[in-house]
């Protein structure tokens, strides 16, 4: 029956075809419309909802609000540049001073010696733009086979095009063309690296042209690299004459106790994206840093130089841009990542001691800020992550039946403890009920 069908019947579908015009994201209607928490104020790390219920964020949104909601300063900031000059495009000669202040302050924090970087307005842009220009190096290179993007089970690298086609989340790549929106991508296993030389020697490294991942994977349910994986990956690239994308959207910027997982992990990726923890989700901005191996050419000073045919409006926002220089004078003047080191040990020792206590947790990962718990079958994430929200907790419910643990770095010790608690309660009422 549609849901046409159901309101022909008089009956309580009725709401659901009468509800908001605006089209949640990656929802099962039916189950959200007339149930939606609608979010107009934060502080901190809370939020609040217009009928007033105050929730600790334990999610940072979507893992980006990694400096705390409303931050007045970053308010202050872009107040003063709209007044200013809300932007101007970086296309041909044109440009603006705060993406140009933004380029170079990117560059010199970059895991990528002698960085180059392009900015955009999120994670999947910038996941497009890697893609894009990995292909692109490849075929100016004169060596136009190398097409294929290999990346991981369970990969979530954003929704547009390329995210779409290279999603490890198998439903997420469905119903876009017969195999995929874009062509020429495969997946590996996920812990696995012996699958992936055994995968590019079947595919051929002439047909391969970048392997992207995730340092730890998110969406699919916090997964941690196992020990020497990711240095094997880029082993398996360096040996093969394959680019190596890392994906920083949620690790970048400290998430992980480094200012990049590249550094905590000890790998060195020819192209990096990030988006989210850059400006803590104040401005939408994301961007790719760019190796030398890959720029140089477009910078040869010569009528036959290519160009890489790329680029949006809103590329090198200003006041995104200002925004961003703002926000990361804020992480390293409150000393931020820092203090992701010491709340990693305080998430570990509270995560440890929920799985000793309650046996329907069947796993907990950490990795900086970042956790993850896995629920046994007798349990959904999902309905925890309901009960959490009735006792004042967000977290979301993730692949794999995992919740997501990503507070903001401005959480205080005991707060993150109650968080763990509370999802201890949830679990306590849920198995006695
Ligand atoms: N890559 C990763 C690893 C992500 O987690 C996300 C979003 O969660 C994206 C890319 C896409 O970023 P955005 O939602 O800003 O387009």
């Amino acid at each position: 029956m549609t849901l046409t069908d159901h309101v022909a019947a008089g009956n309580s579908a009725r709401s659901i075809l009468d509800g908001p015009a605006l089209w949640p994201a990656q929802a099962h209607l039916p189950s959200v419309l007339g149930r939606q928490l609608i979010i107009d104020r934060g502080v901190g790390s809370y939020v609040f909802t217009t009928d007033g219920q105050k929730l600790f964020d334990g999610t940072a949104g979507l893992w980006h609000a990694n400096i705390g909601h409303a931050h007045p300063e970053l308010a202050e900031v872009a107040f003063q540049q709209m007044r200013k000059l809300e932007t101007y495009h970086i296309f041909a000669r044109f440009t603006n001073d705060k993406a140009l202040a933004l380029g170079e302050r990117l560059a010199a924090m970059s895991p990528i010696q002698r960085s180059k970087v392009i900015l955009n307005s999120g994670g999947s842009d910038s996941i497009d733009v890697a893609c894009k220009l990995a292909r692109r190096h490849w075929q100016r290179e004169g060596r136009a086979t190398k097409t294929m993007i290999l990346s991981r089970e369970f990969a979530y690298h954003g929704l547009h095009a390329f995210g779409t086609s290279i999603a490890g989340l198998q439903f997420n790549r469905d119903g876009y063309g017969t195999e995929s929106l874009v062509p020429d991508t495969a997946r590996f296993p996920l812990h696995d690296a012996d699958a992936i030389t055994a995968m590019v020697a079947e595919i051929g490294a002439d047909n391969i042209a970048a392997i992207v991942t995730e340092p730890v994977q998110g969406t699919g349910g916090v997964n941690p690299p196992s020990p020497g994986y990711l240095e094997t990956v880029e082993k398996v690239c360096r040996d093969n004459d394959i680019l190596l994308i890392l994906d920083e959207v949620i690790t970048g910027f400290g998430r992980t106790g480094k200012m990049f997982a590249a550094q905590r992990f000890g790998v060195t990726p020819d192209l990096m994206t990030f988006a989210k923890g850059v400006t803590s989700g104040y401005a939408p901005l994301g961007g790719v840093l760019v190796s030398p191996r890959i720029w140089e050419p477009f910078y040869v000073d010569s009528p036959d130089t290519p160009i890489f045919r790329h680029g949006a409006t809103y590329a090198g926002h200003a006041t995104a841009s200002a925004v961003a220089l703002a926000h990361l004078d804020i992480l390293e003047r409150d000393g931020l990542v820092e203090r992701v080191n010491e709340l990693e040990v305080v998430l570990r020792d509270a995560l440890q001691g929920l799985s000793a206590r309650q046996g329907e947790v069947v796993d907990v990962r950490v990795s900086g800020l970042l956790g993850g718990i896995t629920l046994s079958d007798n349990l959904s994430a999902e309905s925890i992550a309901d009960d959490l929200i009735d006792l004042g907790y967000i977290s979301r419910p993730l692949r794999g039946n995992s919740l997501q643990i990503s507070p903001p770095f401005i959480v205080t010790d005991d707060e993150l403890e109650g968080y763990i608690a509370a999802i201890d309660t949830a679990i306590t009422e849920r198995v006695n009920r």
